[in-house]
């Protein structure tokens, strides 16, 4: 039996299914949970299916979440998407189901669930969601709500399909979603429309970032900077690619200091691999995407000639 089928096994044997995803959700996080529950709402209507975790606001144009008492679970078949990590799953709750399923992308180093279907070729949980479906098609049914929701997905983590994670299947699966008649140059614009303040901080940031000799880039967001742009933590995740545009730039990193003073490191390459540094950080992540925690600033010196050290490995040929 493939994997998949398993999948479809479980599914077809309960009737309340709830789905999470990680918590500070990006669109891939909510597109592949939403898709997910889109697809089988269509297929199994005498089923109930959740879509549980916290209610981002700027991401409530692909879809919002569902509350439900803790006595849901206890007969539920529980679904958990694109989160590498238990402790990044949103809603502790997840684990009083009676059967938990885990599907990524990210690399496995945290194998949890009863079924765990990791893909680190995809370039998104949207596109393994589309992958499920196109295996399993005769049995389900993908309506173009979910169809949006997966295609917003897809293209929020390959940054409009310009990061490497981006094969030939995944624009195939792109136009698959696009021929079922949503509405792309739409999603397209919401994915890639800023707000005043975003624009504002993003000034102050192409302005005061730092670029070390071997041309790894940096900037350190601390709270006064936020609190003068009224940003909030979720609000710095349009930022994180600009000071990659920046051709001689090879990996980099945003600091995003936090209410106790602690930073968020959002770290990305264009061909280091930065996962291992983040995981000397309390992170981790995918190979050129990761994110990491520092205590305080005391540590920042010593972080940054250590992804300076890495920027000086790179193959200038392939930035
Ligand atoms: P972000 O900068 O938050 O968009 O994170 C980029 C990627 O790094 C995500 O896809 C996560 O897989 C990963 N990541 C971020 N923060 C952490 C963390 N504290 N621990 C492990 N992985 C993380």
């Amino acid at each position: 039996m493939t994997i998949q089928n398993e999948i479809l096994a479980q599914i077809k044997k309960y009737d309340t299914i709830v789905i999470h995803r990680h918590k500070r959700p990006d669109p891939d996080a909510y597109g592949s949970q939403c898709g997910l529950a889109e697809i089988l709402r269509a297929s199994f209507p005498n089923k109930k299916i959740y879509q549980v975790g916290e209610n981002v606001a700027s991401l409530n144009w692909i879809a919002t979440p569902n509350e439900i008492a803790d006595e849901v679970y206890q007969n539920a078949l529980v679904i958990v998407t694109d989160t590498a990590n238990t402790p990044r799953v949103d809603d502790e709750r997840y684990t009083t189901g009676k059967y938990l399923i885990k599907i990524d992308h990210h690399p496995n180093d945290d194998v949890y669930g009863d079924i765990c279907w990791v893909n680190t070729e995809a370039s998104s949980c949207s596109e393994i969601i589309v992958d499920l479906y196109n295996s399993l098609a005769k049995e389900l049914v993908l309506p173009s709500r979910a169809a949006a929701m997966l295609y917003a997905g897809i293209v929020g983590d390959t940054g409009r399909f310009m990061y490497s994670a981006t094969t030939p299947h995944t624009l195939r699966i792109a136009a698959q979603l696009v021929e079922l008649g949503i509405d792309a140059p739409l999603i397209n614009r919401k994915l890639d429309g800023i707000t005043e303040s975003v624009a504002r901080l993003s000034a102050y940031v192409l302005q005061n970032m730092v670029v070390t000799k071997h041309n790894a880039a940096y900037i350190v967001l601390n709270r006064d900077v936020m609190e003068t742009f009224k940003l909030g933590d979720s609000g710095t995740s349009q930022i994180v690619p600009l000071v990659g545009k920046l051709e001689n730039v090879v990996c980099w990193t945003v600091f995003v200091q936090q209410k106790d003073q602690s930073y968020r490191l959002r770290i990305r390459s264009k061909g280091p691999v930065i996962n291992e540094l983040a995981k000397e950080y309390k992170g981790g992540g995918h190979p050129l995407a990761s994110g990491a925690v520092l205590a305080s600033a005391d540590g920042i010196d010593d972080y940054i000639n250590k992804l300076d050290a890495l920027a000086a490995t790179a193959d200038s040929a392939a930035i």
